[in-house]
């Protein structure tokens, strides 16, 4: 990598296209601070990595370094970074031998006074944004010399324990865990992202029993500490209301969700739109049911030989979250993809040239 006055002059790092869009120094300097990195060598001595925390679809890398240059011209506030990733490319918008401010730690405080600092753009498809993260970091790594362990997360700096990344970190009960994990995909040169190895996702339903149970707290809480262990949240509350709505006394005995998959497979509601037709005048969701059934029928392997998907088929995606929990774009549902690695109930599709994202094999059928 050839940097010149704490600018890249390379078309990309880590095989990541690079867009320069240096902030203009302007007013207070509030953004471009023009302060030298106070380490011995003048270079970076750790990288520090955020989430923008902005999921508008508009928030790309490109768009955070108009911010930042608005922020700059209108002296808002004290606020800059080096670079932003989002699923496409990387862009710088400081000098990396300058002092940003980031990680809420003053300007004398490590993440900010020593730090190269990462933002990870969670707009669109996240999971991408996260890979082209993890090869940017590891260029970094490789041309300062900076081992794993300064490698951290902007909580490791952060006075106010901020979760950040968020989307990496998680929760606050499982943070470092969560962490140590993502430091092994930077030093794993084939390690595929894989939430699994760091936080076992329950289903939908699990989460839902445990939401009814209490364990999740009320209102705003819920949905936020929903959201930060990677559930989404509008899915698992209206599984809630699904099964408290269904305990209700009713004159006719409904059927859990489970009850009548389980008569759909066993051919008790017909095919096609008969069953459709059949399951909502009987006052079920039909939709709900289905995926319940496909669910069930991708579970059982050899269960059904027309569903079975293997690596090296084209797939199209027809779930809604990625195994991660994280919502699908319409872009991507719209594409065929291909099944790169199956693993238990998911498959990576795409992986390294697509989108690289694991999703449930009850989610995705063949092209
Ligand atoms: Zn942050």
């Amino acid at each position: 990598m050839e940097i010149v006055n704490g600018i890249v002059q390379d078309a990309s790092i880590g095989g990541i296209p690079l867009v320069s869009k240096i902030v203009s120094p302007k007013g207070t300097h509030n953004v471009r601070t023009l302060k030298p990195l106070s380490t011995s060598n003048g270079n970076p001595y750790y990288i520090v990595v955020h989430n923008t925390g902005n999921s508008a679809s508009s928030a790309d890398a490109r768009a955070h370094y108009s911010w930042l240059q608005g922020v700059e011209n209108n002296d808002f506030s004290y606020v800059s970074v080096h670079f932003f990733v989002d699923e496409d490319e990387v862009v710088q918008t400081c000098p990396v031998t300058e002092i940003t401010y980031h990680a809420g730690d003053g300007s004398t405080g490590k993440g900010n006074s020593q730090g190269l600092s990462i933002e990870i753009c969670e707009n669109h498809n996240y999971p991408q944004a996260e890979e082209n993260a993890i090869q940017v970091i590891r260029a970094f790594m490789d041309h300062y010399g900076i081992p794993i362990d300064r490698v951290q997360p902007h909580r490791y700096f952060a006075p106010n324990k901020k979760l950040c990344p968020h989307l990496i970190l998680k929760s606050e009960s499982a943070w470092q865990t969560n962490w140590a994990s993502f430091q092994q995909r930077i030093q794993g040169a084939d390690v595929a992202p894989d939430d699994d190895t760091q936080s076992p996702a329950k289903s939908v339903d699990e989460i839902a029993q445990e939401v009814i149970a209490g364990k999740w707290g009320n209102g705003s809480e819920r949905r936020e500490r929903l959201t930060a262990a990677g559930y989404d949240y509008s899915t698992v509350q209206a599984r809630v209301n699904e099964i408290m709505g269904g305990g209700s006394a009713s004159a006719t005995p409904s059927k859990t969700v489970d009850e009548v998959a389980q008569e759909v497979i066993a051919g008790k509601w017909g095919n096609g739109s008969e069953r459709k037709d059949r399951l909502t005048a009987a006052g079920y969701d039909y939709s709900t049911i289905q995926a319940r059934v496909n669910e069930l029928m991708g579970g059982s392997s050899g269960g059904s030989s027309s569903n079975s998907i293997a690596v090296g088929d084209t797939v199209r995606i027809t779930c809604n979250t990625y195994s991660t929990g994280q919502s699908i774009p319409s872009w991507v549902k719209s594409q065929t993809h291909k099944v790169s690695q199956i693993k238990g109930d998911k498959a990576l599709l795409g992986y390294p040239d697509g989108i690289a994202s694991w999703v449930p094999l009850s989610g995705i059928v063949r092209a």
